[in-house]
């Protein structure tokens, strides 16, 4: 079978599976991530050939930027993913994985945009805006 790590919404309504070993997580402190998950999100991106949607009809997506988009569950909310356009890949929230998720945070971008309620103290590599 190899590595399949799935996910979905808090309502089930859009689940994912996702083939092959997972990346790396990176957390993101952008105000857009703020306001959408109402803390800071880590994503995981992945190859669109090893990723399929189920029940993706019930996402929105909802064009934050020029450059991007993001998707979020249209019954419950819940965020679900982030998506350069016409990039071949998908950030996905990590949060949006079935536990044990086999994903661990391993770097922080947009701390200049971090939010004032919360500190970043676990020593992890910070960028003041994005890592690429
Ligand atoms: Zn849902
Ligand atoms: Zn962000």
């Amino acid at each position: 079978m190899g590595d399949i790590h799935e996910g979905g919404c808090a309502c089930g309504a859009v689940r994912f599976q996702v083939r092959g070993p997972l990346g790396e997580a990176g957390a993101c402190h952008c105000s857009q991530c703020r306001r959408q998950t109402g803390l800071y999100y880590a994503t995981t991106n992945v190859a669109d050939d090893n990723l399929d949607w189920h029940g993706l009809e019930n996402a929105t997506r909802y064009r934050s930027s020029p450059e991007a988009e993001r998707g979020f569950c249209r019954i419950c909310g819940s965020a679900l993913f982030w998506k350069g356009i016409g990039s071949s890949h998908t950030s996905i929230m990590a949060g949006a994985f079935d536990q044990p998720s086999d994903l661990k945070i391993s770097y922080h971008i947009f701390c200049a945009d971090k939010a004032d309620f919360y500190d970043i103290n676990d020593g992890l590599p910070r960028f003041s805006q994005s890592n690429s």
